[in-house]
């Protein structure tokens, strides 16, 4: 067939969600042939990326890898046939035959649905073309494999659930690890799990736990275990969701000092901030009393000397601190538009800062507390 993406959404998109933008558009069919997503399903592919899918500039293959396992072309045709009509259809048929021949007006729904389908499939099991550094970050190094071209094969479903589960055993209480390195090769000890057998078998309704307690869940799955396992299914759905999300933030030598410094900070080099940080209190909803806590907390303690050793780094020439503080913002940007609450979005970036530098969790805090009093993270509330 041969088409590519970038040249049948160019088709589609004429007739499909007239006033969309370019990346609500393509989010949107990508959502139309996946299999019953939840109501706040996300791709988890940033807004530029969606679009330089439309334009070609970038190949899908790595979200093709990811859903290939939940595609639906029924849906994809319903979609089609719910959404357009007669002539619309007339026009993208004709457009269509140049790629399929026997594309006729009572059938394109059905074939759309399949060259889209072929479309996924097949990137998902092509080497990439062009990599895309941003979206290799959805998954830890080495584990990513081509998922299998049968979108039903036992082995694209476990290598996309170990993936999902980080490598670890997510059933209450045991985190060990599902493969074992040992001389440079890799042990698994990991059983695919069906969580709720009454349930259809999609992707969603599966877990990769360790052989033990999977053995454990087999033989005790009552209503109690199952709606537990559900639980955690859906906080691993919630995490690779978000991970996706969230920018890289750019590392330098100078910020890895600034926190480590923080760390070791004694009483008699904290200053504590002379006034009360309106700045911070005025941006927390009031409803976050923990996070309000922590970060005022932080803020009092720690600004001073925060703001003392980041204009020591750039003065040095060890951070280039206008640019890091614009990642922080951006990284803050893109959770907000994601709907997160400012609890999760003070996490994440914590988060995130902490993964990239290789530090402790507390100082990484500090540093997006600073950023908060700073007006960076966290915008005025309407109170
Ligand atoms: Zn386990």
């Amino acid at each position: 067939m041969g088409i590519s993406f970038s040249q049948f959404a160019e088709i589609l998109q004429p007739y499909l969600k007239k006033g969309l933008s370019v990346e609500d558009f393509v989010e949107t069919l990508f959502i139309a042939i996946l299999d019953e997503p939840d109501d706040d399903f996300d791709l988890g592919v940033k807004p530029d990326t969606l679009k330089s899918y439309y334009y070609g500039n970038t190949q899908i293959n790595s979200l093709a890898e990811r859903i290939a396992t939940y595609i639906n072309a029924d849906r994809f045709e319903q979609y089609i046939n719910e959404n357009i009509g007669e002539d619309a259809k007339k026009a993208i048929a004709k457009e269509l035959r140049q790629f399929d021949p026997s594309i006729t007006l009572t059938n394109v729904a059905k074939k759309s649905a399949a060259i889209f389908r072929e479309c996924i499939q097949s990137a998902a099991v092509l080497p990439r073309k062009r990599k895309s550094k941003k979206e290799d970050n959805n998954f830890p190094a080495g584990q990513k494999k081509a998922v299998a071209k049968n979108a039903n094969s036992s082995i694209s479903y476990n290598s996309l659930l170990l993936m999902e589960s980080r490598g670890i055993c997510h059933y209450d209480g045991c985190g060990k690890p599902l493969m074992l390195f040992s001389n440079g090769k890799s042990i698994e000890d990991y059983e695919i799990i069906k969580i709720d057998s009454k349930v259809s078998d999609s992707f969603n309704n599966h877990v990769a736990l360790c052989s033990i307690c999977a053995k454990k869940y087999k033989t005790t799955a009552n209503p109690t275990n199952i709606s537990r396992l559900k639980e955690i299914k859906r906080q691993l759905i919630a995490e690779t969701k978000k991970d996706a999300i969230i920018s890289d933030i750019a590392i330098e030598e100078g910020l890895e000092r600034v926190i480590k410094k923080i760390e070791v900070a004694t009483p008699r080099q904290l200053v504590k901030l002379a006034e009360e940080p309106v700045e911070t209190k005025k941006k927390i909803e009031a409803k976050n009393i923990m996070l309000i806590t922590i970060v005022l907390g932080f803020v009092t303690q720690y600004y001073p000397y925060v703001d003392d050793l980041f204009k020591q780094a750039s003065r040095e020439g060890k951070l280039r601190f206008t640019t890091f503080e614009q990642q922080i913002r951006l990284a803050y940007l893109k959770l907000k538009d994601d709907g997160l609450q400012q609890p999760e979005i003070f996490d994440q970036l914590v988060k995130r800062l902490s993964n990239s530098t290789n530090e402790k969790k507390e100082p990484c805090a500090v540093v997006i507390s600073y950023f908060v009093q700073k007006c960076e993270v966290f915008d005025a509330t309407a109170e």
